[in-house]
Order: C-alpha cells, then sequence, then structure tokens
C-alpha cells in the first residue's frame, strides 16, 4: 500500500504518520527527516539542502526525487508506506508516477489534512518537539509526555526543536505549500485518489478518520 499524507506544515503529518506506521505496519518516509539526516552527516547534499530548509523554502526537485525513488528500493518498503512530506510540487508528483510504474507499483491513496487555518498551524509548528532518541514528536500544549520530559514511547529525556520551526520560517514554509504544493490537490482529484480528513480536529479524531479512509481502500 502506497499513501501520500498532504497538507502544510503543522498540519499533523508526522504524527499522524507515526501512528499508522505503528497501526498497519507501514514505513514512513519522511523526505524532511531524511534531508536532516544528511545534514547531520554532514553531506554535500545534506549541507546544501539545509541552508534552503532553514530558508522555509524548497530543496530542488532533482535531488529529492532522486533519495526517495532510492529510498523505495529498500526490502523494508515492500510491505507500504506513507510518504510524509513528498511530493511538494506537481513535477515531483509526476516524478514518482513514472518511478511507480517502473517499479510496477502505483499509488493507494492521497490523504489531504484540511486546514484552512495559518494562525493555529504557525501555533502548532513553533510549539512542537521531538524526542533525540526514538523520533516521538510532542507539542508544547497540545501532546505532552505522561510524565514531565521523559518520552512516553522510549523513556528518553533529550528533546530537540527543529531549526526551522520558527515563527518567521513557518511564514515562507506556508507560502511554499499555498504556491508549489496546493496544485497537487487538483492534481489527484483528477486522478479520483484524493481523500480528505479534517485536519484542524482532534488528533484521535484525525487518526479514527484516516483509519476510516484505509479501511475502504
Ligand atoms: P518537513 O520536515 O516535511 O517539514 O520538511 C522540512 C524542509 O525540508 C522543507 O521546508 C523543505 O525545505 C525540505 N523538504 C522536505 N521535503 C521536501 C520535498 N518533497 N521537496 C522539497 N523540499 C522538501
Amino acid at each position: 500500500m502506497i499513501i501520500i499524507l498532504l497538507g502544510p506544515p503543522g498540519t499533523g503529518k508526522g504524527t499522524q504518520a507515526q501512528r499508522l506506521e505503528d497501526q498497519h505496519g507501514l514505513i514512513q518516509l519522511s523526505t524532511g527527516d531524511m534531508l536532516r539526516a544528511a545534514a547531520a552527516e554532514g553531506s554535500d547534499v545534506g549541507l546544501r539542502a539545509k541552508t534552503v530548509m532553514d530558508r522555509g523554502e524548497l530543496v530542488s526537485d532533482d535531488i529529492i526525487t532522486s533519495i526517495i525513488s532510492d529510498r523505495l528500493d529498500q526490502p523494508d518498503c515492500a510491505g507500504g508506506v506513507i510518504l510524509d512530506g513528498f511530493p511538494r510540487t506537481v513535477a515531483q508528483a509526476e516524478a514518482l508516477d513514472r518511478i511507480l510504474a517502473d517499479k510496477g507499483s502505483k499509488l493507494d491513496a492521497v490523504i489531504e489534512l484540511k486546514t484552512d487555518d495559518d494562525a493555529v498551524l504557525v501555533a502548532r509548528v513553533t510549539g512542537r518537539y521531538t524526542c533525540t532518541t526514538c523520533g516521538k514528536g510532542y507539542h508544547d500544549t497540545n501532546l505532552i509526555p505522561a510524565v514531565s520530559g521523559v518520552c512516553d514511547k522510549c523513556g528518553g529525556t533529550d528533546f530537540f526543536r527543529r531549526d526551522d520551526d520558527t515563527a518567521e520560517t513557518v511564514t515562507t514554509r506556508l507560502e511554499a505549500y499555498h504556491r508549489q504544493t496546493a496544485p497537487l490537490l487538483p492534481y489527484y482529484e483528477d486522478k479520483g485518489i484524493l481523500k480528505k480528513v479534517d485536519g484542524l480536529a482532534e488528533i484521535d479524531e484525525v487518526t479514527r478518520q484516516m483509519n476510516a479512509v484505509i479501511q475502504s481502500i
């Protein structure tokens, strides 16, 4: 099963992808995480990508497309993937169609986490943080660990905030979404595979709506 999660920054794609991964045995492929890992390793591509990411702009289609194509070839992806943060442009979506056709595969569904309130998204992005050990996401007010300072999933006590989760950068990222990524909605609607869930609903309710979509596939 191959599913795309589509929505602006802060809409909960990462949180929901982690839940679908746990519940359905799918693999979450986050291009943002892959780029951050490449930057942390200090690779050429990673460091060049980081300057673009820190401005809140999109990394070039060629780089992203080749990263995701290589990743889809790994054996752990055979059981199904959730694409989180890819594609982000129509050129990437067209490249994905070609990549999947070459592999004898196809998209099952594109789930839009629908939100029309940028102020809510800014508050979500600027309040979020992640467990350094296992990658579980949290938020200062919306999603706090059961024991303060201790990760619910792995017991880790180290957390980090992303360099690009600032109020300034998120404004540029939202602009990039509206200008470059939103055109994917009619692209997938025309193919008849676009499903919508309420991205402003409470986290468990969004998961419930997503599970309903997955059952219907
Ligand atoms: P994310 O973790 O999905 O919010 O992505 C963080 C940043 O990584 C984005 O603001 C972009 O700079 C870059 N990025 C991630 N995925 C893509 C993509 N599919 N195309 C272009 N840039 C991307």
